[in-house]
């Protein structure tokens, strides 16, 4: 049994198929300066032969998986028209004298040194993207052809070394039923393309293809992280039990996706969900989700060599929208600063980055940057229902300051004749608790409210939300954080706003009858929390939520509150939770 880290969920049981991704050896050898024009020849070649490769594959890939994930396709095309890429390696033959193989090895070790060095993880793994163009070009050049995984026999896992998400996309998901990698985390795109495509896989197994071959019988589940291979009867019998079980569970969650969230006595409550890059979108409409409650721009920021400029951050807004529509799309403006850096920035360290130029103060410290986001949202908001808000709001002063510069965003769009929602909707989000003793006056200004439970916990209760060793402390039943919801939701009800919770809590079932009960209109989380959670909406009555939530803070601890919660779930939703 081998542990990994969980890149999508879901059970399978099948057999190997090790994947010949091996790397390919280049041997450095000196060549004549005669040789120099046919050896940078040979390099275009390949890189020619390699763009046709990727363009039959793009093709192939839209007709049988559509058009959503063409982007690795064409980020890959991309990389391979880099001139940094080329004009290194044609420098490398031609002053170093070497082989056009051992020029591009190189550039490569050069780029993965740069990419190595991000700290953002995010990032740091789209350098295993510039690994895999590579390879292909170096593969065209030593003449071994680039493996097709659409070949496989039977209904296999792919075990592999790595995976590029180009391998994930040409998989033929009849044969192909699961992957483990010995690399991988769970943020490479790989692995982001693996949940959207709904293939469960393992990844980060260090040395897994080590220790298997083809046809053995391996286990995987992807929600543990876990991978077993050549089970005993025992464990096979077991797995091939939760495994029934576990997808009579997913398919009974997904019934409910177009049936309304609303509770017993029809009162509707909007199901949303969180996301970070683009390609979760399909994952959120499946679920049933009702638009995208939280769009965490930063992950367009972290990490890069240069910040997305407004054509590319207006791109990826106005697809997203264009993806959700009818369906608003709420976007949170840039949340950098604290835990996420942005190198580009120049921020100085700071010794309590949590409360530090983190969120909207950085985003009021760097006008400019945070224009062109405006500008790229609003140009987006002519695409689909787009609303803005703003992260980690602790005064009136500050939303003012944002929506000046907003309107000044709308100016120069008016001036440039582009067009945009005049009437797009501004939120902040409720994160301190300073937002929450104030929430009455910061409803005057906005048209809703989001409140991050994830900070908010963490600056109520003083607890860093990214400290393992204080998790225990970290309690979303508090009373404290339930008064603080309290005051937030009734603020916003006195002010005639509506009011949403995007942090964890909202994906937490259990939680739903006191968020309900407490009167909050939309919950956003993440993409399969959305079934669960309208599970017990619809197994609710308002009236019935609004006891719960009153019961729940009466209470003096988070231990006393969880212990009804628990004793109310289990009596009145037994039969809906997992
Ligand atoms: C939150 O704080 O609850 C939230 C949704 O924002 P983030 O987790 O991105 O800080
Ligand atoms: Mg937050």
């Amino acid at each position: 049994m081998y542990q990994g880290i969980g890149a999508s969920p879901g059970i399978v049981i099948g057999e190997v198929r090790v994947a010949d991704r091996t790397k390919v050896v280049v041997v450095e050898t000196s060549i004549a300066a005669d040789e120099i024009a046919g050896e940078i020849e040979r390099f275009f070649a390949a890189l020619h032969r390699a763009k046709e490769d990727l363009l039959d594959l793009k093709d192939q890939i839209s007709r049988t998986q559509g058009t959503e994930h063409l982007y690795v396709i064409d980020t890959h095309l991309m990389i391979l028209d880099d001139t940094m890429l080329t004009s290194e390696t044609v420098s490398l033959i031609e002053q170093e004298m070497i082989n056009a193989e051992a020029a591009l090895n190189r550039t490569l070790k050069k780029f993965k040194g740069f990419f190595a060095g991000i700290e953002d993880e995010y990032l740091r793994e789209r350098g295993s993207d510039v690994e895999t163009v590579v390879e292909r070009v170096l593969r065209n050049m030593l003449g071994k052809r680039h493996e097709l995984l659409c070949e496989a026999e039977g209904r296999v896992v792919i075990v592999a070394h790595d995976l590029s998400p180009a391998d994930i996309l040409q998989f033929d998901k009849e044969k192909v039923i699961g992957f483990v990698t010995d690399l991988g985390g769970k943020t490479s795109h790989t692995a982001i393309v693996s949940r959207s495509l709904e293939i469960p896989a393992v990844v980060g197994l260090e040395k897994i293809t080590g220790e298997v071959v083809d046809g053995d019988s391996i286990i995987v589940d992807g929600a543990k992280g876990l991978v077993i291979i050549d089970p005993d009867q025992e464990t096979f019998r077991d797995y091939l039990q939760y495994k029934q079980y576990y997808e009579y569970r997913e398919k009974e969650f997904l019934k409910l996706r177009d049936l309304p969230a609303e509770t017993l006595d029809g009162q509707r409550m909007l199901l949303k969900g969180n996301v970070e890059f683009i390609e979760e979108v399909p994952s959120i409409k499946k679920h049933g989700g009702e638009g995208i409650g939280l769009y965490r721009t930063e992950m367009l920021f972290l990490g890069r060599t240069a910040i997305p400029d407004e054509e590319e951050q207006f791109r990826t807004y106005a697809e997203i929208a264009r993806q959700m529509a009818p369906y608003p799309v709420t976007i949170r403006t840039l949340d950098v600063g604290g835990d996420k850096f942005v190198p580009e920035l120049n921020l100085d360290d700071e010794l309590n980055p949590a409360l530090g130029l983190r969120a909207i103060r950085l985003s009021l410290r760097c006008p400019e940057l945070f224009k062109t986001q405006l500008r790229a949202i609003l140009r987006a908001s002519a695409f689909g229902t787009v609303k803005v808000f703003f992260p980690m709001i602790s005064g009136v002063a500050e939303i003012r300051s944002a929506k000046a510069l907003l309107e000044e965003a709308r100016e120069e769009l008016r001036a440039a004749a582009i067009p945009f929602d005049v009437n797009m909707e501004i939120g902040i989000m409720i994160e301190t608790p300073s937002a929450v003793i104030i929430a009455d006056l910061l409803a005057r200004e906005v048209d809703f409210f989001s409140v991050g439970t994830n900070d908010l916990i963490q600056y109520s209760l003083a607890i860093d939300r990214t400290n393992e060793h204080l998790s225990e402390l970290y309690e979303p039943l508090h009373p404290a954080v339930l008064r603080s919801l309290k005051i937030v939701a009734d603020a916003a009800h006195s002010a005639g706003i509506y009011v949403s919770i995007c942090g964890e809590m909202a994906g937490e079932p259990n939680y739903l009858p006191i968020l309900l009960g407490l009167g909050f209109d939309e919950l956003s989380m993440n993409a399969v929390s959305i079934p669960k959670v309208k599970k017990i909406l619809r197994r609710c009555s308002r009236v019935e939520a609004e006891e719960m939530a009153q019961q729940s803070l009466s209470f003096a601890t988070a231990a006393e509150v969880e212990a009804y919660l628990q004793g109310q779930i289990v009596t009145k939703f037994s039969d809906s939770i997992d």
